[in-house]
């Protein structure tokens, strides 16, 4: 339990640490950055005794929920300590606020340590997703992009989403990386992501997937001994998004769910003001996959109602 304090609050962050009986490398992974997503975090939970540090070779560090009082506060996105957005706050600042503070923490003392890094989310509260693996590319980074597009298929999704960094800014050293996993790809660590389980719901399915992703991932990284035949899971690329956002507040009805392929032109939803009246329509600008689409009522403006994947 790491402590975390500002002049106002405290924290605390639970971690488990995994000393292999053999020497290796290092794989950090993070669970509850967002705090209401609840698949990793119980997921997690499940891998403090599935990974036995006699039979491992290196050492996992992982994150067993990095935002607490987001979620002991059941507080979606932010924390409710300083309305900050972990995944937002990245590379933070060690003179931060409660958020800052254990983004500083998590990126000195586990990524800067990790030789490969994992950030496991979930459709957040009001968010509808289908399950999906992503990894960070850069042209500028060709082993850690390839060797991060390797990992993400090794954890054994159907989806496997490119976020390819070379027109993003938060990539470049001057700037600010935001996001966790984007951190550790701007320190040249191959990084990948786990999004998967929704809403908020307890699902066992989506919690034994993540739970069969990780020890996947640490086969295909000989942190345990390969005694499977590698296993050749076909999956599709998903190499651009659309994201489609809210023109004004009011109440949001989808029309379609996560998961489902849509063409150009077809209707997704649509938004009223709080008399009924219809005041957005969204239709789909292209044909694709629906990566997450929100599904409960309130929606703000400039807010993502819908994120379409491109599929290759
Ligand atoms: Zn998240």
């Amino acid at each position: 339990m790491i402590p975390i304090a500002t002049n106002q609050d405290s924290t605390l962050i639970p971690i488990t640490i995994f000393n292999g009986s053999k020497n290796g490398k290092t794989l950090g992974i993070t669970a509850g950055v967002h705090g209401y997503e609840y698949t990793p975090i119980l997921a997690a939970q499940r891998l403090i005794k599935v990974i036995d540090p006699q039979k491992l070779q290196g050492v996992v560090i992982l994150v067993q929920i990095a935002g607490l009082e987001s979620f002991l506060g059941r507080s979606p996105y932010v924390s409710p300590v300083d309305k900050k957005n972990l995944n937002r706050s990245f590379p933070g600042n060690s003179n931060g606020t409660n958020t800052e503070k254990v983004a500083n923490f998590i990126s000195e003392q586990i990524i800067a340590k990790s030789n490969y890094f994992l950030d496991m989310h979930s459709g957040d509260a009001p968010e509808d997703l289908i399950s999906y693996a992503a990894y960070y590319s850069n042209s500028k980074m060709p082993e850690s992009s390839s060797t991060g597009k390797e990992m993400a298929i090794a954890l054994g999704f159907d989806y496997i989403v490119n976020f390819d960094t070379d027109k993003k800014d938060y990539i470049k050293k001057s700037e600010k990386s935001l996001y966790c996993t984007a951190e550790a790809f701007k320190r040249g660590i191959p990084s990948i992501d786990i999004e998967c389980g929704r809403l908020g719901i307890i699902e066992e399915d989506k919690i034994n997937k993540v739970e069969q992703s990780v020890s996947n991932l640490l086969h295909h990284l000989h942190f345990l001994p390969d005694t499977k035949k590698a296993v050749t899971h076909s999956h599709t690329m998903i190499t651009n998004r659309i994201y489609l956002s809210a023109k004004f507040d009011g109440i949001f009805y989808p029309t379609k769910k996560a998961g489902d392929f849509v063409k150009k032109g077809m209707k997704l939803g649509h938004i009223t003001d709080y008399f009924g009246e219809t005041i957005q329509s969204i239709y789909a600008p292209e044909e694709g996959l629906i990566l997450m689409i929100i599904n409960t009522p309130p929606i703000n403006k400039d807010e993502d109602l819908v994120v379409i994947g491109k599929t290759e």
